[in-house]
């Protein structure tokens, strides 16, 4: 192993905190099973209790309208498109029913950035959902919600509140991608800026939304973009706490856009993990992205900073139009937790043990 990184990995291992060069360093360098070895101890002290978890949860994209056109999403439609659609409470009460039924915890539910749904409808199906089942729902990215802020004309606060009022319990990290204006500029120009995304958080957080953090790195950014994101997450989580785990996967090009770059490895992605945990020291879970990556990547990933299997993702839409979905039955799950020495454990949101 090279020196500089020996030395930077020992600085992590001490539990001093590492800074931007350091983390470029790490990116610039191969020695994954040094990094991976780090990260482990360090998820190992944060969770010394020897179990791994994972939630019961369905992603619900209640409509996939969208007008933002960002060159990664194969997921968006027109208005006109045959098959964009806003999806009917029935339809989206059978699949909270199914989900409860499988003994499910949380829907996450994220659409497109519809141009004319106004908050009071949003407000409605909260209170719906609330009032009909007994679910967490984890929804609205920071995208959607800085667009339900500039289509209403309101305050983000205000938005955020009355949201929370009608049924909101929590906010998922997605349309993170990179936080950076060069990315994002390039890949989503018309999407909420890096500042926006960051203050929905905070605000979020403000009014006690808890949110998990996202990256999805290997597309247009460079290694010290993959270091700006993670810095800017981690002082927003010095400032407030709110973040309550950290999950990375790699662009999937297929049926994008971007169609012509190629897609990162798992080498760049289980480096990228282990990087992550060593950087963001106040951030304790980190989930396993194995709906990307694969069950084995994904098994492998709890030695390199996860210890989690995020969810069950009873069903997924928008990578599985990008080509790249992987599906596992709880009971896989559980023994791909278990083939590591690991006790499975099932949790909710908070990351309170269920059973
Ligand atoms: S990623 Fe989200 S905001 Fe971008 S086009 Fe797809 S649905 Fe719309």
């Amino acid at each position: 192993m090279n020196n500089t990184v020996q030395l930077i990995l020992e600085k992590a291992l001490a539990a001093e905190r590492l800074n931007f060069d350091d983390a470029l360093t790490l990116f610039k360098s191969h020695d994954l099973l040094a990094l991976g070895h780090a990260a482990d101890v360090i998820r190992h002290r944060k969770h010394p209790e020897g179990y791994t978890t994972y939630i019961v949860d369905r992603n619900i994209n209640y409509t996939n309208w969208c007008y933002v056109d960002c060159e990664f999403c194969a997921f968006y439609r027109h208005r006109k498109d045959p098959d964009a659609y806003v999806m009917e409470r029935e339809e989206l009460g059978q699949k909270i029913q199914e989900t409860l039924d499988l003994g499910g915890e949380l829907i996450l539910m994220q659409g497109g950035l519809h141009p004319k749904l106004k908050l009071e409808w949003y407000e409605d199906l909260l209170r719906w959902i609330k009032a009909n089942y007994k679910i967490h729902v984890h929804g609205f990215s920071p995208p959607e919600l800085d667009w339900f802020a500039k289509i209403n004309r309101m305050p983000l606060r205000e938005i955020l509140t009355r949201l929370r009022d009608a049924g909101l319990d929590s906010i998922p990290g997605g349309g993170a991608e990179i936080l950076t204006d060069h990315a994002r500029n390039k890949i989503s120009p018309k999407k909420c800026t890096a500042d926006e995304w960051l203050e929905v958080m905070r605000q979020g957080h403000f009014v006690g939304l808890k949110s998990s953090a996202t990256m999805m790195y290997g597309h247009v950014e460079s290694y010290a973009e993959r270091v700006e994101h993670l810095m800017r997450l981690r002082d927003l989580q010095d400032e407030t706490g709110g973040f309550t785990a950290f999950i990375c996967w790699s662009f999937q090009p297929s049926n994008t856009e971007l169609e012509h770059i190629p897609p990162a490895g798992s080498f760049e992605y289980l480096k990228t993990l282990a990087i992550s945990r060593l950087f963001l020291d106040n951030i304790d879970n980190f989930q396993s992205s194995w709906v990307t990556q694969g069950p084995k990547i994904g098994q492998l990933s709890l030695k390199f900073g996860a210890n989690d299997m995020g969810g069950t993702m009873i069903e997924e839409n928008v990578v599985s139009k990008a080509g790249t979905v992987y599906c596992m039955p709880i009971e896989e799950i559980e023994r791909t937790i278990s083939e590591l020495g690991f006790v499975p454990k099932r949790r909710n949101f908070f990351y309170d043990i269920l059973n």
